[in-house]
């Protein structure tokens, strides 16, 4: 935004120096009718034009719409397009990232298989038919308190070995580098917990060797194996990539006191997203297209779709990061939609007064109104909403970490909804509210089009009113209060 505002000073400089076309109008007044009536004209069903949009790119590239491949590309042609066709400034900043995905993930020890090797974040794959070559193993705790954490606990046999190791104490990245320093093919490494090691090596940059990871369960009995014979199949990728954000701001309104609201546009790679987080993305831009790009509103509004929100919430970490002082001063909060459609819905908003007293603590001054007024937008629709943890778990997270007050709207994922949820709000009790959560299932048959109209209702109605006034009881503090990190 900074470099766009920038251009546009020039450009209208250069007008006024040559005489130029007469000015634009004046903005409209603010309409006070305006935060109703747009949680009247947006709706479950425009939203799921978009979502119809989604599902189609997804199906023409591969079955999802991941940062870095083609499916995300064209999602934000998509939108990128429709908001400019409405008359926003739209923008669609380059933001680099490590792609990682993985396929064949296989370990065969003296002939037998090891169930479940799962490659660390990053690991280098292994040549085609994999690495085969004898299991050195590493003493384990309490033999050796900081396993495979100093170039001595290396022993020369390691050199064209597959090395196996204890989880702890130092990164995985440390352990897999001085395994590659001591010539090791490829590495192991064997969780201190029964359940799955999921772990990284870091980056793409540090990455070495095949890199496997096992749960205690399947991997303790490979300690009393070294000098069999084992194969390693790692059939990864690993790449440094670009993806791209969308943010789009309308044309009217004070740009210090800026309304954004943000939903990620990327899948995982394991299917198409459409309630994670098309779902959200749809419903954000079925709401910028009826606000338009040049509303009747005392603050401006800033839309953004992310990129790489699964691979650690990176577009919107680069998009803080990227903004000075000043201009993180002029955003008076961030709303977030990350799956709102979900197939057994709750209706949450993000506890930003801690009042729930659960898991991470109260966010930056204001996210307590923002959480009281999406309550009553959810109030507005005809639901009884409840908290959720603000635990930083999507795109808010950069946000609240720069000190601007947030919030925000979600209908569950993995977690499972409780008797007396289910008795609330309907659906089934003992089932995950998304149970095709990171999944090929996560398609347009597996929304709740009931959540869906609720949730886009509410947000174009939250959107509104901040829209026209950010002050009052449910108000956030003004530009001069704030102290952005
Ligand atoms: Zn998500």
């Amino acid at each position: 935004m900074v470099r766009s505002g920038l251009v546009v000073v020039f450009v209208l400089a250069m007008v006024a120096a040559c005489g130029g076309p007469t000015p634009p109008p004046p903005p409209p007044p603010p309409d006070p009718a305006l935060p109703a009536a747009l949680a009247q004209q947006v709706s479950g069903d425009g939203a799921f034009v978009h979502l119809q949009q989604f599902q189609g790119i997804a199906d023409r590239n591969g079955g999802n719409r991941a940062s870095g491949s083609p499916g995300h590309e064209q999602s934000v042609d998509y939108v990128a397009d429709q908001a400019r066709r409405a008359g926003f400034q739209v923008e669609t900043p380059t933001v680099p990232f490590d792609f990682f995905s993985a396929g064949a993930q296989t370990l065969v020890v003296a002939g037998t298989p090891v169930p479940n090797a799962v490659a660390l974040t990053y690991s280098r794959p292994t040549p085609p038919g994999g690495v085969t070559a004898p299991l050195v193993v590493l003493p384990d705790a309490p033999a050796d308190a900081t396993p495979a954490c100093e170039a001595t606990d290396f022993p020369p046999t390691t050199r064209g070995a597959i090395v196996v190791a204890r989880r702890g104490v130092c990164p995985f990245a440390q352990k897999q580098a001085l395994a590659a320093d001591a010539g090791a093919a490829a590495m192991v490494v064997v969780n201190t917990e029964p359940g799955p090691l999921n772990g990284t090596v870091g980056s793409v940059a540090e990455s070495r060797i095949p890199t496997a990871g096992l749960s205690r369960t399947d991997g303790d009995p490979l300690f009393a194996r070294g000098g069999s014979a084992a194969t390693l199949v790692l059939d990864t990728r690993a790449e440094s990539r670009t993806t791209r954000n969308v943010v789009a701001q309308t044309t009217t309104g004070r740009t210090d006191e800026v309304v954004m609201a943000g939903a990620h546009l990327d899948s995982v790679a394991e299917g198409p997203g459409i309630n994670d987080d098309g779902s959200g993305s749809a419903a954000l831009l079925d709401t910028a297209l009826r606000l338009g790009g040049a509303p009747a509103v005392t603050n401006a509004v800033r839309f953004a779709w992310w990129g790489a929100e699964e691979e650690g919430l990176i577009g919107s970490t680069a998009y803080v990061a990227g903004l000075d002082p000043e201009r993180r001063r002029d955003i008076a909060m961030l709303l977030n939609f990350d799956m709102v459609a979900s197939p057994n819905a709750g209706y949450l908003a993000y506890d930003g007064d801690d009042s729930d007293r659960q898991g991470a603590p109260a966010g930056p001054p204001g996210s307590d109104a923002i959480e009281r007024r999406m309550l009553a937008a959810l109030g507005q629709v005809g639901v009884q909403g409840s908290g959720t943890d603000f635990d930083g778990r999507s795109d808010y997270g950069p946000f609240i970490e720069a000190g601007i007050p947030a919030g925000g709207l979600f209908t569950g994922a993995e977690e499972v909804k409780t008797p007396e949820q289910a008795a609330r709000w309907g659906g089934t009790a003992g089932q995950a509210f998304d149970p095709n959560y990171h999944s090929p299932r996560d398609d347009l048959r597996n929304v709740d089009r009931v959540a869906l109209d609720r949730n886009t209702r509410a947000m174009a109605a939250v959107i509104g009113g901040y829209a026209l006034d950010l002050t009052g009881p449910d108000g956030v503090p003004p530009r001069a209060q704030r102290q952005p990190r």
